[in-house]
């Protein structure tokens, strides 16, 4: 079944080229986008991560932060009836914006759950990239019947699949998705940016280095062409493919 496909670009954040690319000595400035993806033409809207909250916004010190429910309005969807929402991974950016879908069943590979709830805030390195209060939410969510816990490569719905890729995160996976210009990969952060899984040059924020190279075969493989590889962070996403109106891409 040929989906669509958005990106939705809802904040922006000024870091430093030396955090994304795996020994680049350079100090300059570089700009995240941060980005919550849906996808339509099923029985459901599907979303791809959660966004993150106006309360992150303040305390990363995000600009032009937009709600993740206001962008996903913008194309007709209501987040708070969305029944199915993809985690890439637990990271603050991606995991946090779950209250704005009081609907949805989240799915998360087992061993991002497992390494978030647990080994990952035994360490400073790790405590960075998340929040204790969404990650005790998703627990209490767990115990609710809310989360699905999923392992390695899963179906979604025919033709959209998920699949574990780790690296940047223990339990970090990928979305395929069959579309009419043929199967898009959503990477989320196992490629921030294009020059990331294009020059094989990854991020320095890593569980696993080798998993992390590995995705960028994975990701090559699953998409058959570069022109179908969504990154998860990169500006250039909105150049690559449609901006159809300001922050909202149409991938497919
Ligand atoms: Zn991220």
């Amino acid at each position: 079944m040929p989906y669509q496909i958005y990106a939705l670009k809802y904040a922006e954040r000024d870091t430093k080229q030396c955090t994304f690319f795996f020994r680049e000595p350079s100090q300059d400035t570089l700009t995240l986008h941060f980005y919550l993806w849906v996808i339509l033409g099923g029985p459901y809207p599907i979303v791809l991560d959660t966004g993150f909250s106006a309360a992150d916004a303040q305390r990363r010190e995000a600009r032009k932060w937009v709600s993740p429910a206001d962008m996903l309005a913008r194309v007709g969807v209501k987040a708070a009836e969305v029944p199915v929402a993809l985690i890439s991974h637990l990271h603050w950016d991606h995991w946090d914006g779950y209250q704005f879908f009081p609907g949805a069943r989240f799915w998360v590979q087992r061993e991002e759950m497992a390494f978030w709830t647990g080994f990952g805030g035994q360490h400073a390195h790790y405590r960075l990239f998340a929040e204790p209060e969404p990650l005790a939410d998703l627990v209490k969510l767990n115990y609710a019947g809310r989360v699905r816990l999923v392992e390695g490569e899963t179906p979604v719905l025919p033709g959209i699949t998920t699949h574990l890729i780790g690296g940047h995160t223990a339990g970090l996976q990928v979305v395929s998705v069959e579309t009419a210009q043929g199967t898009v990969v959503l990477t989320s952060d196992a490629s921030h940016f294009y020059r990331n899984i294009e020059r094989r040059d990854p991020v320095q924020i890593i569980t696993n280095l080798p998993q992390m190279l590995q995705g960028f075969e994975r990701i090559d493989e699953l998409a058959g062409s570069p022109a179908r590889v969504v990154t998860g962070h990169d500006p250039e996403v909105a150049k690559r493919f449609d901006e159809v109106e300001p922050g909202i891409i149409k991938v497919a």
